[in-house]
């Protein structure tokens, strides 16, 4: 299971399932410099990593795996996997290299770890369809598990990143899954078209002054593509700063 460290409830999420299901636990915790842009937060990302260890050893897993940079691309490193199409769109627009740096470390991570399970978060939604896809494209021996988002009480969906958040940075952050679940609410009563489903989105975000919206999408939950009708098979896809912070949620507009 990749992580980046700064470990949470969403985390222990994937644990718990893998922990269930596979004789054996691999945790990775590397926060990957291939997958942040020039302008990112890599220097400022959370790395509480002796408290990381003493979570997993909790959570009983039996191995984890922390590369130094340097150990995990050894200079000069001229190899990259990427995903085309799949990693232009919607998180791809603002962050052109973030999925390279993804698929490049996972695939790296299949290959170390030799993995027969791999577990990723729904929250990180295009992620977990660009890494099914490489999966499938390279023939990796690796079945790929999605395991639903955890969230607040509030609604907000756990991220490490939510502790750049302050306190009405967070209340507000909690109107995203107001947003998707009216737009669900809205879709189960027979509203179909994208336009008034969109704007319903917008009226609640528009509720919490420290928002700013990036992109709402309603795409194929397998493709991406996008719809200009939804449909069972419809995922709706949010990315939204509240103040600084870049936050990214998703939700099925059907049960899946
Ligand atoms: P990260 O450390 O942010 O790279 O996340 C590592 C894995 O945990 C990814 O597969 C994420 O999608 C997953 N993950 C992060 N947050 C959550 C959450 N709130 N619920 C479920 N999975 C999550």
């Amino acid at each position: 299971m990749p992580t980046m460290g700064a470990l949470h409830e969403g985390h222990l999420a994937l644990i718990k399932r893998a922990r269930k299901e596979c004789a054996i636990v691999v945790v990775s915790v590397f926060v990957n410099p291939l997958q942040f842009g020039a302008h990112e937060d890599l220097e400022r990302y959370p790395r509480p990593f002796d408290e990381d260890v003493s979570t997993l050893r909790k959570a009983n897993v039996d191995a984890v795996f922390s590369p130094t940079p340097s150990e995990m691309y050894p200079p000069p490193a001229l190899t990259s996997v990427y995903v085309s199409a799949l990693s232009k769109t919607l998180e791809g627009k603002t962050r052109p290299t973030h999925f390279k740096g993804v698929t490049t470390v996972v695939a790296k991570l299949f290959n170390i770890v030799r993995p027969d399970r791999a577990y990723f978060g729904e929250k990180d939604y295009q992620q977990l369809i660009v890494v099914k896809r490489m999966t499938r494209d390279l023939n990796f021996p690796v079945e790929i598990a999605c395991v639903p988002t955890a969230r607040e009480k509030s609604g907000l969906a756990l991220s490490s990143r939510n502790a750049y958040l302050n306190g009405k940075e967070r209340k507000d952050a909690a109107l995203i899954y107001a947003a998707l679940s009216a737009v669900r609410k809205a879709y189960e009563t027979g509203v179909a078209d994208i336009k008034t489903l969109q704007r319903l989105m917008r009226d609640v975000l528009k509720k919490g002054k420290t928002l700013k919206l990036d992109y709402i999408a309603f795409v194929d939950k397998r493709t991406l593509g996008r719809r200009k009708n939804a449909n069972g098979d419809t995922r709706v896809l949010i990315a939204c700063y509240a103040g600084k912070t870049r936050l990214i949620d998703t939700m099925a507009l059907a049960e899946e």
